[in-house]
């Protein structure tokens, strides 16, 4: 089904998500439930996936479910170095059961390095796979920090969302 030239289903709903975290020597660095070779990592509670993260407020924002740190508490140390792929199916089935699907989603990734073009097609379709939509549903965008700013010194890695629900 092309999206081109689809109305919007009556009471299709936006979300919006953002996330930054810190990055620090050594990995893993996970984005969107990948692993990109880099030899520094984001620091976090969970696994610090920035880019799920951001995923996870949009499509709970969507739904008006809350927000990641109101479901996965970094208080709960059943979240400590929680993988975020599961903090993101579990918010997708919420949102199921509050009668939603998932119409598409965009996101950016904000790294100075490492360059994440080889690696976008990779994420896209994991994304994709979480969402249970086609690849053609999800955009993945890589934007430096110009060397400006905690991104462009390589002192954090910060990622954007939007997602598109209606529903089902
Ligand atoms: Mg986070």
């Amino acid at each position: 089904m092309a999206l081109v030239g689809e109305p919007a289903t009556p009471g299709s709903r936006v979300g919006i998500g953002h996330d930054t975290h810190r990055l620090s020597p050594g990995g893993p660095l996970k984005l969107g439930g990948v692993v990109v070779p880099y030899d520094r990592g984001l620091v976090g509670h969970s696994d610090a996936d920035v880019l799920l993260h951001a995923v996870t407020d949009a499509l709970l924002g969507a739904a008006g479910l809350g927000d990641i740190g109101e479901l996965f508490p970094d208080t709960d140390p059943a979240n400590r170095g929680r993988d975020s792929a599961e903090m993101l199916t579990e918010a997708l089935r919420r949102v199921a059961e509050a009668g939603y699907r998932v119409v598409n989603v965009d996101c950016i990734v904000f790294a100075e390095r490492p360059k994440l073009s080889p690696y976008k097609e990779t994420i896209q379709k994991r994304l994709a796979s979480l969402l249970s939509v086609s690849a053609d549903r999800v955009g993945v965008k890589a934007k430096t920090g110009e060397g400006l700013g905690p991104v462009g010194r390589q002192e954090a890695m910060m990622a954007t969302s939007v997602v598109l629900i209606e529903p089902c």
